[in-house]
């Protein structure tokens, strides 16, 4: 079968559209790509943010389409099924290396991709665009809530509460129970006060957030320092994201001692963890933020991105 594709051959450069003849193997199925979503983590990539990156390369790990007629997702994690952390469940641990499709394997900026069959599940319906938007994001934040130990009344703060991650964060932490204060910039202020929740936009964020108990440090640099002066003592602070990619520096290091605060990594999601996130989508538990492209337009949507000109996640339709 041919599939076309949006190739990376050079990094910080346009794609690259090509045809490929693909053939499944033995236990392994084309999913007929229906809509793609661009993570943060891809943008990383095009930047050559990730050291000893192979190219060329099909990026995209957020794919939805159809297998037999049927809305599919696929989790995007080849991983070696045998160390300690594939076996309690904690694939997103596996010590050697997995592999992810839109990484190591040719993933969904595409109108096919192959897969194993094992990897694939069925979507409760066929809203491709909403699940290839809020797929990622909302397992993110479901991993990350968990390692928090989210409850019912606690105080929460959600650093880049208006990216693709924040936008969907806050809406998961919400159905959680969780009372959620959103830091995000002045002109994404009234859309996230349109999901319950508070928002502060100042830069100096410290007085106007107050005490809370989480903080879910989407940003990193630019932030953490003013979040752990919002921590209350042995808060939690669950690190999801560093923007820049630039070190992380501890500003007053005396008052997380003193205050004997946790900072927690926060890698991805599970399988199970990306299975549920569908299932808050079905259930209408999360409003999917997106806008969508035609695949053929990917260059114009990155050069959008990098603008910061698209509200929500990004989605390519092939
Ligand atoms: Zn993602």
């Amino acid at each position: 079968m041919e599939i076309q594709q949006a190739v990376l051959e050079q990094f910080r450069a346009p794609f690259v559209f090509r045809s490929v003849d693909v053939s499944p193997g033995k236990d392994e199925v084309l999913v007929r790509v229906r809509a793609t979503g661009i993570c943060g983590r891809d943008r990383v990539i095009w930047k050559g943010g990730f050291r000893g990156f192979r190219l060329p390369a099909v990026l995209g790990h957020e794919f939805v389409g159809e297998l037999d007629g049927k809305p599919v997702g696929v989790y995007p994690v080849v991983t070696c099924g045998t160390c300690e952390a594939c076996r309690s469940g904690q694939e997103n641990l596996c010590i050697h290396g997995a592999e992810i499709y839109g990484e190591q394997r040719p993933g969904g900026y595409a109108t096919g991709v192959v897969v194993p069959r094992a990897l694939v599940f069925d979507l409760p319906d066929d809203r491709f665009e909403a699940y290839a938007a809020a797929l990622c994001p909302v397992a993110t934040a479901l991993h990350a809530a968990r390692l928090a130990g989210v409850t019912p009344g606690m105080r929460v703060l959600v650093t880049g509460a208006g990216g693709g991650v924040g936008v969907h964060m806050v809406q998961v932490l919400r159905g959680m129970g969780a009372e959620v204060v959103a830091l995000t910039s002045p002109s994404k202020a009234d859309f996230l006060t349109s999901f319950g929740v508070e928002v502060v936009t100042a830069r100096r964020f410290r007085k106007a957030v107050g005490r809370v108990d989480v903080v879910f440090e989407n940003v990193g640099r630019e932030t953490l320092n003013e979040s752990l002066m919002t921590l209350r003592p042995q808060g939690t602070l669950i690190l999801v994201g560093n923007v820049s990619g630039a070190p992380l520096e501890l500003l007053r290091p005396a008052l997380s001692i003193m205050r004997e605060h946790r900072l927690v990594g926060s890698a991805a999601y599970t399988r199970k963890e990306f299975e549920e996130a569908a299932r808050w989508i079905g259930e209408q538990r999360v409003r999917p933020v997106y806008e969508a492209f035609p695949l053929m337009s990917i260059n114009d949507v990155y050069r959008a991105l990098e603008r910061r000109a698209i509200r929500g996640r990004a989605v390519l339709l092939p």
